[in-house]
Parts: structure tokens; C-alpha cells; sequence
């Protein structure tokens, strides 16, 4: 059709030039404007023919290349990623799993608040990894995520689609009585784990259960009573320590102990009673672990003083500040965040898996442990 319009437009410049000759005088200027003008038509003609010439030269590569694009590309390009878990960490921090894209080389997360449009937040360029925890965030605020998988293959890179409407998480929590104790959960009804990040200047009160071998760490309530669980750990007594109502004392970061033994983080509850690690073998030596001593934690085993992991006596150093209460006593129950699960070491594992220090270790001999 396009071409039509072209040949008649070119015939039509034709009798302008006959009409261009110089003895047609009145008609002339007026002709020659209409043959100016048609020769801008045909240009531009031309012009429009030329676009169409390039547009059905792209339709066709893309034909051709929809033709070769190899299946799994295809249904790639179909496949949404499922956000499978979303958990507020702090105040500031939401946290993002997802469920693996097959064949994925990465991960792009948008984010958008209510009206908003998504706004690409991150890339994550490792396949491997599934989770990315979003920061600097607004406490009270709304946010809604998706995220789209992407493959790079031959030289060129895929996209997956998304869900729309994406995934909404409010950076709230609120408190809830159960029995005795107060719980935080988010507002989808998710019990807050890290408790801690959602407190303002927490008094803690650190309770030691004797007898189901756990330190069960406490908030104050506003100004009333320590009822809000923050963390539960394990820990190895003396079935005949005292029960009592004790100060958190002097901390130490290494420490001698009795039978020419030695710890990292400690504290001093009463007399030569502490807080203290596991013990090592070797004095500021992070390697020496006592792997025996390591695995009966959670049972009573030590001659009067309280073990801990490493990430629970340096928490209570970290958190705890002298004069913090501490509360000795007997129980079957465990209290109200129950008993953690010890993850026993194998004889080459000779330090502590909570170990901050001892991360990259762990990393070398890649470990997979569950944080406490
Ligand atoms: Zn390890």
C-alpha cells in the first residue's frame, strides 16, 4: 500500500517539473510551492517506507530468534520468584527468602511503599544465595516486595517475570500476654525471634534453671516486671548450685578457671561462681576447645560455675551491665522459649561454632551451624 503511495507521489513531482518550466508564469510560483511540497511528501514517503522496510526487518530477526530461543529460556521467562519468608529483624531491618529459580545467574529485588512504583532496591549476583535482608528502613512504615530472577546465556540476559502485586510486610510488632510472659509478633501474627532489636534501652534479668540446664534471658516490662522472653540458652551447672537472687559482677574477656582451665567471655554472678564458656585447654587459645565438655551442654556438668556458648557469655557481657539480676533456681519446665537443641561437635571441630572470632574457620571448613 506504503508503495502505491510512493510511485504516485513520484509521478505527481514529475508533472511539477513540467509545470516548472520558465514560460508558465502566473501558475509558477504556486506550482512550485505544490512541487516543493510533494517533493517533502515523497520525502517523507520515502522516509515512512524506509521505517516500515526497518521494522519488518526487526519483526523478522525477532521471529527468527523467538524461533530459536531454546525452551528452557522460554520458560524461564514465565516463571515467578516466591518470596517464601519475610521476618523483621529490627526496627530498621526486613529480611527477604525466596524460593531458588532453576537455572537463575541471579536476583534483582524492587521494593515500592504504598502508591509508589517498584523501585529496584538490590541485585544479588549469586545464585546460591536466597535471602537479602533490606536496611535503613522506616519503623511503622509498609513495604511491598518483589523480585525477578535473571540468566544471562549467550551473550545476552533473561529476564523472569514477577508477581505484580508483590509481597506486603508492615515494619510493626505488638505485644501479646500469653499466661504470665508478653510476646512480640509482627501484625501477620509471626512470633518476633530477635526480640531485642525491638526493644528501647532494655533492663534484662538473666534466669538460670539448674535443673533443664537453660539461661533464659528476660526484658523488663516498661516499669512493671521482667515478662518479655528474649533468648534461651543452653548451659551446663551443678544440680547443687544455690537458688537465689544474685548481681551480675565484674567481666572479664579472658579468665583463668580452676583445674588449669581457661575462658573468653565471663562474668562473676556470687563468690567464685561465673558465667563463663566452655573451657579451653590452652590460655587466649580459641582453638583449644574442650570438645567433651562442649557436647554435655544442656546437662548439668560443671563443678558449680554456669557454661555457655561463646555468642551467650558474650552476650551477656555485651548486654548485661553490672548489677543486672541474676536468678538461680529449679525447674523441670524449661521456661517459656524451651530448651535449644545442641549441635555436637565432631573431634575436629576444635573450637566453639558460636565463636565470633572463629567465623572464618568455620567458613574454611564450610560449616553449616544454626545460629543461637
Ligand atoms: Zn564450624
Amino acid at each position: 500500500m506504503k508503495k502505491h503511495i510512493l510511485l504516485f507521489t513520484i509521478t505527481v513531482m514529475g508533472m511539477g517539473m513540467i509545470f516548472g518550466s520558465p514560460k508558465v508564469s502566473a501558475l509558477e510560483s504556486e506550482t512550485t510551492n505544490a512541487v516543493a511540497e510533494t517533493t517533502k511528501a515523497a520525502t517523507e514517503t520515502t522516509k515512512a517506507v524506509a521505517e516500515t522496510t526497518k521494522t519488518e526487518t526487526k519483526t523478522t530477526t525477532r521471529a527468527v530468534e523467538k524461533e530459536t530461543k531454546p525452551q528452557m529460556i522460554k520458560d524461564f521467562e514465565k516463571t515467578t520468584v516466591n518470596i517464601n519468608k519475610i521476618t523483621l529483624v529490627s526496627k530498621k531491618k526486613i529480611k527477604l527468602q525466596w524460593d531458588k529459580v532453576e537455572g537463575a545467574t541471579g536476583y534483582l529485588i524492587y521494593r515500592k511503599t504504598d502508591e509508589g512504583n517498584y523501585i529496584k532496591i538490590a541485585t544479588v549476583k549469586n545464585a546460591d544465595i536466597n535471602e537479602y535482608t533490606n536496611k535503613n528502613l522506616k519503623y511503622g512504615n509498609t513495604y511491598i516486595y518483589t523480585i525477578k530472577a535473571y540468566k544471562d546465556y549467550n551473550g545476552k540476559t533473561y529476564f523472569s517475570s514477577y508477581k505484580r502485586d508483590g509481597y506486603t510486610k508492615v515494619l510493626k510488632v505488638k505485644k501479646k500476654k500469653i499466661g504470665q510472659y508478653h510476646y512480640l509478633y509482627d501484625m501477620d501474627k509471626q512470633k518476633i525471634e530477635n526480640v531485642q532489636n525491638f526493644l528501647d534501652n532494655p533492663k534484662y534479668c538473666i534466669k538460670v534453671n539448674i535443673l533443664a540446664s537453660v539461661v533464659t534471658i528476660y526484658a523488663k516490662d516498661g516499669t512493671k516486671r521482667y515478662t518479655i522472653p528474649v533468648k534461651a540458652y543452653l548451659c551446663s551447672g551443678n544440680i547443687y548450685d544455690t537458688c537465689g537472687t544474685f548481681k551480675l559482677g565484674v567481666k572479664y574477656r579472658f579468665r583463668g578457671l580452676y583445674y588449669n582451665c581457661h575462658s573468653q567471655w565471663a562474668s562473676r554472678i556470687h563468690g567464685d561462681i561465673l558465667f563463663h564458656t566452655v573451657p579451653y585447654k590452652k590460655s587466649q587459645n580459641p582453638t583449644s576447645l574442650d570438645i567433651k565438655q562442649y557436647n554435655l551442654l544442656g546437662t548439668p556438668a560443671s563443678h558449680g560455675c554456669i557454661r555457655l556458648q561463646c555468642a551467650a557469655s558474650k552476650w551477656i557481657n555485651d548486654n548485661c551491665p553490672i548489677g543486672t539480676k541474676v536468678i538461680f533456681y529449679k525447674d523441670q519446665n524449661p521456661g517459656p522459649l524451651g530448651k535449644p537443641k545442641l549441635e555436637k561437635l565432631k573431634s575436629w571441630h576444635t573450637w566453639d561454632p558460636t565463636d565470633p572470632t572463629m567465623k572464618e574457620k568455620c567458613k574454611e571448613h564450610n560449616c553449616k551451624h544454626t545460629e543461637i
